[in-house]
């Protein structure tokens, strides 16, 4: 049966039993931070900070940075806003940072690993960020791009502890480190999985190809089942944290777009993800379709997924079961 009137978004993550799940924005500017607060975010879940260099041709100083981030920061006070560091390369090429000779972009230079071709680089933006932080009020977490070891895991959190930032995290979107994640883990505070790029690792198809759409496809069961892994693998490192006990403090987000996919959301909260972060336009039909749920049953409907074949079954018996029979998304 149709879910003739679906429940109102709250403006908190809720399943229908109470069990949490902040839904969070993904944005790229001060402006789209501002819309963010308005569509109901409860924070943001991933600030990409290329707005801030994308069509120079040299660094913005660390005082322009210091405004850029400000003003995302000023959107939501008290609120948790995760920073990413800047993820040049590939898909976003900077004429100062990127090698557009690389043979293959996507497995080039890109990312954290812009660190070692240009360094100064982050540290400056760290700077930045802490400098911003340090005049607002949000919850400032920081994460960096294009993670694939636990060294480089560590290597960021020693940098972002040096510039004062206390909350330091990592995207989750080379495959290795979905693998590796107790490790990584091990390093750093939380974790947030990119799902647009895992996808594409984990299926070596490339994400801006239309004609690869069918295996660039987060439903693919090779990528649900790197994201199970991923949230093992936190709760594993949790456990053996000495100064975290508390069960939750190794957080796991999601940051793709599979997040704005309001049943592949249910099945991401059923296999343990923490938060969910989402273009802003998908929070209200994500949230009323969580709080259309139990968590129990968002486990059930994780197990169902994990269990499919085929990307296409996962989908069409998750759907079937939320009974969305048309695309919410
Ligand atoms: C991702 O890869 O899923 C992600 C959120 O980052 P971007 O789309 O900016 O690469
Ligand atoms: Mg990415």
């Amino acid at each position: 049966a149709t879910r003739a009137s679906l429940p109102a978004f709250s403006g908190t993550g809720t399943t229908a039993d109470g069990h949490r799940v902040p839904l969070l924005a993904n944005v790229g500017s001060g402006k789209d931070a501002r819309a963010a607060a308005v569509a109901g975010a409860e924070g943001i879940g991933l600030l990409r900070t290329e707005f801030c260099f994308l069509g120079r041709d040299t660094e913005p100083s660390v005082e322009e940075q210091v405004q850029a981030y400000g003003a995302v920061f000023e959107a939501f006070p008290g609120r948790k806003v995760v920073v990413r560091t800047l993820d040049a390369g590939a898909d976003k090429p900077l004429p100062f940072l990127t090698d557009t000779s690389e043979p293959n972009p996507a497995l080039g230079v890109r990312g954290f690993r812009t660190d070692r071709t240009s360094p100064g680089v982050l540290g400056r933006q760290l700077e930045a960020i802490a400098a911003a932080a340090g005049s607002h009020e949000a919850d400032v977490w920081v994460m960096a791009p294009m993670i694939s070891t636990a060294e480089e895991a560590a290597d960021f959190a020693v940098q972002c502890t040096g510039a004062g930032l206390a909350i330091p995290g990592v995207m989750i979107e080379v495959p290795a480190a979905a693998v590796m994640a107790e490790a990584i883990l091990s390093k750093v505070r939380f974790a947030s999985l990119g799902t647009n790029d895992l996808t594409q690792y984990t299926m070596a198809a490339d994400r801006q190809l239309g004609s690869l759409a069918t295996l660039n496809d987060p439903w693919q069961p090779a990528v649900l089942q790197l994201i199970r892994r991923t949230v093992e693998g936190a709760r594993a490192a949790e456990a053996s944290a000495p100064d975290s006990a508390t069960p939750g403090s190794k957080n796991v987000g999601v940051c793709g777009e599979s997040a704005a996919d309001p049943a592949l959301a249910v099945v991401l909260a059923g296999l343990g993800v923490n938060t969910l972060s989402m273009t802003p336009r998908a929070l209200a039909s994500v949230g009323a379709v969580l709080a259309s749920v139990t968590i129990a049953e968002a486990r059930d409907l994780a197990a169902l997924a994990l269990a499919a074949n085929t990307a296409a079954e996962a989908r069409t018996s998750v759907r079937a079961r939320l009974g969305i029979l048309e695309d919410l998304g």
